[in-house]
């Protein structure tokens, strides 16, 4: 904690001699801009254990590389993606993936310890991991860049402690764009990059968040969606009560197989597909 005090405050006052050396008369900071300023470097010398192992390729200037369709690639690509576990649902899950021989992405969420087997087994059969949120509180993570990166790091180190992998993928609760970050979403998104990450949203949704979707809904709304693309990000959870979700799975990977879809796991070499932010 006391190196930290020092970082920080050698930190400060070479920030400060910079801003004094800098100003002139035409040039005066106000005591917002401060303010400001200082907020963001409190935030970048937090965690200092949380940046990407490997940076991702696309971690600069994310929001410019991944809101455009990919037309030229040769195969399509699918990439099937489970929120919110680990689960009672997840070793469901996870046979029938190996049933098809295929590789999926769960971003997970810091679940109860008697799933935890499951995160273990996904990581074993070769499924990407990665970081969803510790607390999935909306209202409390997106409050602010510190709140995220607090419950960002609860759900890493559940990841890391449990896996011994660093996670270099991550996926907004909600997605990069929702009701509860307008204010926050791009200094978080900024700050995440910044840090060598990157998120991925989606673009195709089974709608299986309702308890009421059935699984043949899911199954339509997977395989329609994905119609007319050459690469899908599939949006499904992995949570207790989505039998139905698991019901559709069989049937969806046996029907984008015949339709001549390859599937894989996110990686940080993966264009992302995210939301515009405005
Ligand atoms: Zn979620």
């Amino acid at each position: 904690m006391k190196s930290k005090r020092i970082a920080l405050t050698v930190y400060l006052v070479i920030f400060f001699s910079c801003v004094w050396m800098c100003s002139d008369e035409s040039n005066i900071y106000t005591p917002d801009i401060y303010e400001t300023q200082i907020d963001k470097l409190s935030y970048q010398l937090k965690y200092p254990h949380i940046y990407a192992v490997v940076y991702s390729p696309y971690a600069v200037q994310l929001t410019e590389v991944a809101t455009t369709e990919e037309t030229d690639t040769e195969e399509k690509m699918v990439y099937l993606t489970f929120d919110d576990g680990p689960s009672p649902r997840t070793a469901e899950i996870l046979d029938i993936l190996k049933k098809h021989d295929v590789k999926a992405t769960f971003f997970v969420v810091k679940a109860k310890d008697e799933y935890t087997p499951h995160l273990i087994r996904a990581v074993e059969e070769g499924h990407t991991i990665g970081v969803h949120s510790a607390s999935h509180k909306y209202k409390e993570i997106y409050a602010s860049v510190n709140a995220y990166l607090d419950d960002f790091t609860r759900c890493y180190n559940y990841i890391y402690d449990n896996t011994g992998y660093e996670r270099t993928i991550f996926r907004f609760p909600g997605g990069s764009v929702n009701n509860y970050n307008a204010s926050t979403r791009k200094e978080i998104a900024e700050e995440m990059t910044r840090r060598g990450y990157i998120y991925f949203d989606w673009n195709v949704e089974s709608n299986d968040s309702s308890n009421n979707t059935g699984a043949q809904t899911i199954y339509n709304n997977v395989i329609n969606g994905c119609k007319g693309k050459n690469r899908a990000v599939v949006i499904m959870h992995d949570a207790i009560n989505k039998k139905e979700t698991v019901a559709a799975l069989d049937n969806i990977i046996t029907q984008l197989k015949a339709d001549g879809w390859h599937f894989a796991p996110l990686t940080n070499e993966v264009r992302p597909v995210i939301f515009r932010m405005k």
